[in-house]
């Protein structure tokens, strides 16, 4: 079954074939190469941000799932207008600012139990590829030069504006460029490398000293890394005009060769319905709802669930929601500890397991339907748990339900999460005061019995009587 997803550029679903050349067995294909566009490392990056790097990790957990190697790189911006006026109002070299924005990043990216990726590049680390291009456009003619700095001339290119599909009399009027450019022949071009002002951080190149243009940085490290057409290049959906239009042209008139296969735009996150600003007062970075007592599980689990072609609202009741999903899920696993029973994988389980499985690959090979392929999972969940009351599951069963959960978590990262808080939890010395506590019940010393859960609890360890005995977890 091939993936099909929906390609910006042709506007239709698209097969992935990764490589371009399609390949009897999936084994047989290279590593799918993903370039994702990263952040600028000026702030904290915000929860609009995270949606759409949750998409970049699910995408690449899945096309793993489903059998194909990755090769991802994600560039990490850190020149532009906002990381120099950062450093000089902290007044710390552009380095050290960057580095600490960079830092927080990864830290936030951990939290939320997002995979590192292949390639992290720096913008600053990859003047030599922004120089070779800038080289290969100057030699046929798509750049001009004007007061130190570099422009792309559009109009040179007459297949600009395929991605966007901009209505050529709104790309003339120049509505939507950036005009505030220095001096350019035509709005609609774009700086490839700008003169910087005194007391601004500059690099070296046959075009004289300066800094790069934002669009030129993706293009020269997709070109560094992969050295050829990719196939599948990602970002939000704000960035197909002007930012990957922009990388189209640049890479294009330079190598002459197609520049991406796949391109795939993730749809906004709103907050409780509006568009995320500072001034409405529901800007959010990560640590902002870690810091109002959330967890990073249950944002995770949020920022996955919704289809990235559809835009996510995100909302506190919606937080509570995956809250109490997870909570399910943590059940049914405590419940599946319990199934101790002999004998070999009941037919109901296997087939209850691959029928999922089955099913949840078919929905989410449709243009990555992760909301169809979770409502799966949730069936699944209430499947188990019927076969759990119907006497059904062995320890056999229950090692292959675990085993089929092992594997769909290496695509949704939040079944079994590495909670900070599970670090150093001893689970046996928490049974034993559990044995304790009973036996302190049984001899009605019920004080005893309630002041041992509430030291368990003072620890984070939550006890639930249940009619199958006493269960504990992690408070999250
Ligand atoms: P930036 O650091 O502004 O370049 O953004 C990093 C990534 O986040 C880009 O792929 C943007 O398209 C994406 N992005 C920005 N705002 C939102 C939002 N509200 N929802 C989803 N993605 C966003
Ligand atoms: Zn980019």
């Amino acid at each position: 079954m091939p993936i099909i997803v929906h390609n910006t550029i042709s506007g239709l679903p698209d097969e992935i074939v990764p490589g371009g050349a399609r390949k009897d067995r999936v084994e047989d294909y290279p590593p799918v190469s993903i370039y994702s566009c990263g952040p600028t490392v000026y702030g904290y990056a915000h929860i609009g941000n995270f949606r759409t790097f949750m998409f970049n990790d699910f995408l690449r957990r899945y096309l793993r799932f489903r059998g194909y190697a990755v090769n991802h790189a994600m560039n990490i911006t850190d020149v532009d207008d906002k990381t120099i006026a950062g450093a000089q109002k902290d007044r710390i070299t552009l380095r050290e600012y960057t580095e600490k924005y960079t830092n927080i990043f990864l830290e936030d990216l951990r939290a939320l139990n997002i995979e590192p990726v292949e390639h992290m590049p720096r913008a600053t680390e990859s003047i030599d590829a922004m120089a070779d291009i800038m080289e290969r456009l100057r030699e046929r003619g798509f750049v001009y030069e004007k007061d130190g700095s570099v422009y792309f001339s559009i109009a040179k290119y007459e297949r600009y504006g395929r991605l966007s599909r901009l209505d050529t009399r709104e790309i003339k009027s120049g509505l939507r460029y950036d005009t505030d450019e220095y001096e350019k022949d035509d709005v609609r071009d774009f700086a490839l490398w700008k003169a910087t002002a005194p007391n601004e951080p500059s690099w070296d190149t046959p075009f004289g000293p300066g800094r790069p243009g934002w669009h030129i940085e993706c293009s020269a490290m997709v070109r560094k890394i992969f050295g050829g057409t990719i196939d599948i290049h990602t970002g939000g959906v704000d960035l197909i005009f002007p930012h990957h239009e922009n990388e189209i042209a640049q890479s294009e008139c330079a190598y002459g060769e197609p520049f991406v296969r796949h391109w795939i735009h993730v749809e906004h996150l709103l907050v409780e319905g509006k568009k995320m600003s500072k001034s409405l007062g529901n800007f959010y970075t990560l640590r902002d709802l870690l810091e109002k007592g959330h967890s990073p599980r249950s944002i995770r689990y949020l920022l996955i669930s919704a289809h990235y072609r559809k835009q996510l609202n995100f909302t506190f009741d919606g937080l509570r929601q995956a809250d109490a999903a997870l909570d399910r899920i943590d059940n049914l696993i405590v419940r599946l500890g319990d199934a101790k029973g002999d004998g070999p994988v009941a037919a109901e389980v296997s087939g209850a397991i691959d029928s999922f499985l089955a099913k949840f690959a078919a929905t989410v090979d449709d243009d990555l339907n992760i909301s169809g392929g979770m409502g799966h999972f949730f069936d699944f969940l209430h499947e188990v748990n019927a076969l759990i009351d119907r006497g059904t599951m062995t320890a056999a069963g229950r090692d292959a339900v675990i085993t089929a959960l092992r594997a769909l978590d290496a695509v949704l990262g939040f079944i079994f999460f590495p909670a900070q808080a599970d670090a150093g939890v001893d689970a046996a010395r928490i049974e034993s005061r559990i044995a304790e506590r009973a036996a302190a019940k049984k001899a009605k010393d019920f004080a005893r019995a309630d002041l041992i859960r509430d030291e368990l609890l003072a620890e984070g360890i939550i006890l639930e009587d249940t009619k199958d005995g006493v269960r504990w977890k992690v408070k999250k």
